[in-house]
């Protein structure tokens, strides 16, 4: 028997088309695509603007289960799926997130897809791409430097230094940089002050790019950032330090979304990456439009479960950029109930209907939560090795209780024939008209409001508690103007509940909001409930102590 291939064994092993060709598919002029190698390329701005006056495909949302550490194969079933649905004839295209640096080194290892459901190249998209969070990143210690050199030659805009908010940002995990003091060493250094330094896709700047429409739209939200206060609590905006054109200088080429390729040489955009707890989890407004536009079929993901990732995808991407999504899958794994059923990693192997069942109560809920939104749902039974023909039909049985189909998807082993039967039962629910897409709750409730609303709809939490500074930090807000914004939750993934060992559906549970802090900029209010990390540390034997180049030059130990 042959030893199973690792996901970079299976992505270097694929025949890649030229990127050419892959645009071509969609209709896309050779000249209007900017290539990066012959497998990666830029969608120029003209050609997009062009597309305005087309119809639109039908937008598919993958989501999850409430996670498990290891991941349920979200980016795999989206990729999976889209294989599927142009194995079955339909003109479909992927829309996924750019992976971080962080977690490649860290735990993750990577970030493309998994098995036979990748989009390639994988060590590039995993790696430096075509460049996209070297330029937000720049952009972002643009904006920080200015602040600083402008409290150097004065302070004119009167900024109170302790009342900074715009921290700066790095594209790796360092825990060693989660707070510092700048402007040590002297007078010609500046004035000291604490700091710190978050992760590249916990930038407001990613969060504007993935949301804005095109340069002028994204040139007028990264002025609308407020990188803190002065004296007067008034806020100090990015624009009132003339930093905001520069900086859409830098982020010129990162804001046209990147063209790629599945393993099966279907075209993919991977574009963008915002953080799924501070920010909101998914692709870029401008590659999912794009798609729409050029495909009949388009499908995206949103990070985390769908407690955070498609509450996010639906309140705040799809309200803001008027996106009608048709349906939704939600990705459930049998390892991964069975966790949420009380089952430790160790024993995951073992079958377990009953632990299965009662984990199951994860997955009714996040099916009746999508459905909130007006969007129908198919559960997607990622299949993994493990699972047992008595789990699979406990679990099919569990959805069909809850009126939602389940199927099983083997793409992860078998690429599109394994996502086929998927890829038709989307077809049909996206073709039902069934879909009457709403967000939970309208823009003009007051910010408290819809914090409880998510909380207790969502979550099923008995109660939202804050502290007055937080309701009056809230209160402040509403008065200058952003009353009218969505809320963006920062929660543990884990749970639907703050705290993260309560796995299943947790009811009647408190959400204390700890801290809010304005996006203004990306457009939107964090409500921060219990410890949320903005610059994650590495864990004690990172995957960077695995990743080499080989004899013959090729990258190892990426996943
Ligand atoms: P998510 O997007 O939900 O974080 P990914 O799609 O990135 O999850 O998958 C996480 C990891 O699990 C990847 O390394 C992938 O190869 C692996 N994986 C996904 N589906 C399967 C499966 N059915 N069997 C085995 N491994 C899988
Ligand atoms: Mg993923």
């Amino acid at each position: 028997m042959s030893a199973v291939q690792s996901d970079i064994e299976i992505a270097r092993a694929a025949t890649k088309k030229p990127i050419i060709e892959i645009g071509a598919k969609l209709g896309i002029p050779a000249e209007e695509l900017a290539p990066y190698g012959h497998d990666k390329a830029k969608v120029s701005a003209d050609f997009i603007a062009s597309l305005a006056d087309r119809p639109n495909g039908k937008l598919i949302l993958v989501t999850a289960i409430s996670p498990t550490p290891a991941g349920e194969g979200k980016t795999t079933t989206t990729v999976g799926l889209g294989d599927g649905l142009n194995r079955i004839g339909k003109k479909a295209i992927v829309c996924v997130r750019e992976p971080s640096l962080g977690p490649c080194f860290g735990v993750k290892g990577g970030a493309a897809g998994g098995g036979y459901a990748q989009v390639i190249p994988m060590e590039d998209i995993n790696l430096h791409f075509t460049g996209d969070f070297h330029a937000i990143t720049s952009a972002h210690n643009l904006l920080a430097a200015m602040i600083d050199n402008h409290i150097y030659w004065g302070n004119e805009q009167n900024i109170d230094t302790r009342r900074i908010t715009w921290r700066r940002v790095m594209d790796m995990n360092d825990r060693a940089l989660r707070q510092v003091v700048t402007s040590l060493g002297g007078p010609s250094n500046g004035f000291p002050r604490e700091s710190g330094f978050d992760i590249t896709v916990a930038s407001e700047v990613m969060a504007i790019l993935c949301l804005a429409e095109d340069l002028a739209d994204l040139e007028r939200r990264l002025g609308e950032i407020v990188i803190g206060y002065r004296v007067d609590r008034s806020p100090v905006f990015a624009r009132d330090l003339k930093a905001h054109q520069a900086m859409t200088v830098l982020l010129k080429n990162a804001m046209q979304p990147n063209l790629v390729q599945t393993l099966e040489n279907n075209p993919a955009f991977v574009h963008g990456g915002p953080f799924a707890n501070i920010a909101h989890g998914c692709n870029s407004v401008i590659a999912t439009k794009t798609a729409l536009k050029l495909g009949d079929y388009v499908v995206t993901e949103a990070g985390f479960g769908a407690d955070l990732g498609a509450e996010k995808f639906f309140d705040i991407k799809c309200r803001k950029a008027g996106l009608m999504p048709d349906a939704a899958v939600i990705v459930a794994t049998v390892r991964a109930l069975k966790m949420n059923g009380g089952i430790k990693k160790e024993d995951l192997s073992a079958e377990n209907v009953q632990a299965l069942v009662r984990g199951a109560a994860n997955l009714g809920r996040h099916i009746a939560n999508v459905r909130k939104f007006g969007v129908p749902v198919v559960v997607a039974i990622n299949h993994f090795t493990s699972d047992t023909g008595a789990e699979i039909e406990a679990l099919k049985d569990y959805a069909a209780r809850h009126g939602a189909d389940a199927i099983v998807c083997r793409h992860w082993a078998d690429g599109s024939a394994g996502a086929a039967e998927l890829a038709e039962k989307v077809v049909e629910l996206a073709e039902s008209g069934q879909a009457k897409f709403q967000p939970l709750y309208p823009d003009n409730l007051p910010l408290m409001d819809k914090i409880e609303i998510v909380a207790s709809k969502i979550y099923h939490a008995a109660e939202v508690t804050a502290d007055k500074g937080v309701r009056d930090q809230l209160k402040a807000w509403e008065e200058q103007g952003y009353g009218n914004l969505p809320v963006c939750m920062a929660k543990t993934q884990y749970s639907f509940s703050t705290d993260p060992n309560l796995r299943g559906a947790p009811e009647g549970h408190v959400v204390h909001v700890r801290e809010v802090r304005l996006s203004a900029g990306a457009g939107f209010v964090v409500a921060i409930t219990g410890e949320i990390m903005t610059m994650p540390g590495l864990p004690r034997s990172p995957s960077a102590e695995r990743i080499r180049l080989n004899e013959t030059g090729e990258v190892e130990g990426l996943f």
